[in-house]
């Protein structure tokens, strides 16, 4: 012990006192500075459906709003869904149908119908809403600003150069100023 004390004032002395402190701290810190400075960085959003469900509100159902005019027709009506079951017994896979509420989780329809209609987002969409609905046609993953815009600008080729192009600050500014679509940002859950 003597020895090491010895060693490690003589090695960094103006430090010494906190030496054995510093041996352990360096990793915590290092975990502690870049980690939230990446997800600064890279910060995805997303529809988050909990501030729907704090709302005493449906995500879906405010998603089933956005089917195009021939898919919600088909709403309150019933599919048939087929699902796997397994025999407890021989472990065999067989497959069984069940009758489910039409665009239950209306993303799917969305995604592969609803949004390639021409008016899904126009011109005259507010920029929020337009914002929601891309991520409703992209199942609502996560995104970046830059990839919001990204899609956005697909949709509205002729009307990115009138509006700026989108700034990223401002459409960054309007997600986080957003009280009415539940627009969030995305946290990755903390792996301790
Ligand atoms: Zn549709």
């Amino acid at each position: 012990m003597a020895d090491k004390g010895k060693r490690k004032s003589g090695f960094d002395r103006y430090e010494a006192e906190e030496a054995p402190e510093i041996e352990e701290l360096p990793e915590v810190i290092e975990a502690e500075t870049t980690e939230p400075a990446e997800l600064a960085e890279e910060a995805r959003y997303f529809v988050d459906p909990q501030w729907y469900e704090e709302r005493g509100l449906a995500f879906n159902i405010v998603a089933q709003a956005r089917l195009c005019t021939s898919c919600s027709t088909k709403l309150g009506t019933f599919v048939e869904e087929r699902y796997p079951v397994i025999d407890p017994k021989t472990k065999r896979v067989s497959f069984e149908y069940r009758r489910v509420a039409y665009a239950a989780n209306p993303l799917p329809i969305i995604r592969d119908c609803c949004s390639r209609a021409r008016d899904y987002i126009t011109p005259d969409t507010p920029l929020l809403e337009a914002i929601f609905r891309v991520f409703l046609a992209n199942g609502n993953q996560p995104m970046t600003i830059a990839t919001i815009r990204e899609h956005l600008l697909t949709y509205l080729p002729e009307m990115a150069a009138l509006r700026s192009d989108y700034p990223a600050a401002l459409l960054e500014k309007l997600i986080r100023a957003d009280v009415a679509y539940g627009l969030k940002e995305h946290r990755l859950p903390v792996t301790v």
